[in-house]
């Protein structure tokens, strides 16, 4: 007997009525009127508000929860995500206006990222944000920057770890890396930083990205505690602000199992409980961007025509890559695998078939769906991409063969 063949979780947070799926309560072929043209990206407010219940529910009550907003930026999104969450973090001065708009506390927003010019700087300080310095030259312009704006900088080092966070899907520290500075460096530059003229908030620890595993995240926030309390020793200031990353998964692929969030929460109030004693004046701040906004978020696109070439189905699309590359499998995936994908109006049953949802794009990168089981569609019907909240529009090459960006809605 063969082992059943992995499948997609069931993405039962969008519920089925009759043959048609439904976003916040609205018939997706209703919902493709309002909108008024394919291709769009949905985004479903109500299961945004439900994941950020469910990690106050499981973490520590003092942990406070960021929104990493280069998941999505969109404005709709972010506003309604900052009265939810308790801060933002940005990795742009784009987004820091957006942030700003939505009326979080400037002091509850800080900026994240490599290579942040001085205009960016100088907009971030004006602002009275928490920079995360990257490097120990844009801890200098910083404090220049600051003295001839007669503002005190805040600042947090964000710390390049000695370790990774285990089995990401993206990894973001240990060895080498272009983001934070490396541990070993910091005691000096906290002599330094305390040499200027700037608020010393604390640090900043990010170790990856895309984790399933509740294990490898408490393994890591292990790590990263400790990391934050030996630094703490040299600091200058007492450390107000401990941001301990994220990288909270969702199941994309074929056998893939949602995060265990109970486990990742009671392993963090242990870890806070010694914490207390040796940062007494630290907020630990979670940041999280795809597990806050991935699951909420679809998108859609109109079959155009059905083609079999040598007896393959070819599902041609009026969208693809160019909004949605990371379903293709060209945004950082090492062997292409499925997103989960459905025929949005015939949710039903019916008759099935094996089709490949392909996009307008002249190339064969071009991919939504490889060879998937679905239910045999036409032209005019409904393509759904779920798990398309984060990492969707925002990580796409929208120029490429210069169709019309797509239509985005939050329901
Ligand atoms: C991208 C990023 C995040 C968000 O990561 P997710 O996997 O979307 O949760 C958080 N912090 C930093 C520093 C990042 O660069």
């Amino acid at each position: 007997m063969s082992a059943a063949r992995p499948a997609h979780v069931p993405m039962a947070q969008f519920p089925v009525v009759g043959d048609r799926l439904q976003i916040g309560g609205i018939p997706l072929t209703e919902l493709a009127q309002r909108v008024g043209r394919t291709p769009f990206y949905a985004y479903d407010r109500a299961l945004m508000a439900r994941r950020v219940d469910l990690l106050r529910q499981h973490l520590p009550a003092v942990v406070e929860l960021h929104y990493a907003m280069k998941a999505n930026p969109m404005p709709d999104v972010v506003n309604h995500l900052a009265r939810l969450v308790d801060g933002l973090d940005v990795a742009s001065a784009g987004e820091l206006r957006v942030a700003l708009a939505s009326g979080m506390d400037p002091a509850e927003i800080s900026f994240a990222g490599p290579g942040k010019t001085d205009v960016e700087l100088a907009e971030a300080l004006r602002a009275g944000i928490v920079v995360n310095l990257e490097s120990e030259r844009e801890m200098e312009r910083l404090a220049v920057l600051g003295a001839a704006a007669g503002v005190r900088p805040r600042a947090a080092i964000r710390v390049n770890p000695d370790f990774e966070l285990k089995s990401s899907g993206m990894r973001m520290s240990g060895g080498p890396k272009q983001f934070g500075v490396d541990a070993e460096r910091v005691p000096d530059m906290l002599a330094r930083l305390g040499a200027l003229d700037l608020d010393f908030r604390g640090f900043h620890i990010f170790s990856g990205s895309q984790n399933l595993r509740a294990e490898a995240i408490a393994e890591a926030q292990q790590k990263t505690i400790e990391l934050a309390a030996k630094l703490a020793v040299d600091a200058p200031a007492p450390v107000r602000l401990l941001n301990i990353g994220g990288g909270f998964g969702i199941p994309y692929f074929p056998g893939e199992q949602p995060l265990n969030l109970a486990a990742v929460g009671a392993n963090l109030a242990k870890l806070l409980d010694g914490l207390e004693r040796r940062l007494p004046q630290a907020k630990v701040v979670i940041e999280l961007g795809r597990y806050l906004v991935g699951e909420a978020g679809i998108y859609v696109c109109r079959v155009i025509d059905r083609k079999i070439s040598r007896g393959h189905v070819f599902l041609v699309t009026d969208g693809g890559l160019h909004h949605q590359l990371a379903a293709s499998g060209n945004f950082g995936q090492v062997v292409r695998k499925n997103y989960p994908v459905a025929v949005g109006n015939r949710m039903a049953g019916g008759e099935r078939e094996i089709a490949s949802v392909v996009g307008p794009l002249c190339t064969p990168l071009d991919l939504l769906a490889d060879s998937m089981e679905m239910a045999k569609a036409d032209v005019g019907d409904l393509i759904v991409v779920f798990q398309s909240g984060a990492y969707g529009l925002t990580a796409s090459p929208t120029a490429f063969l210069s169709h019309p960006a797509p239509a985005e809605i939050l329901v």
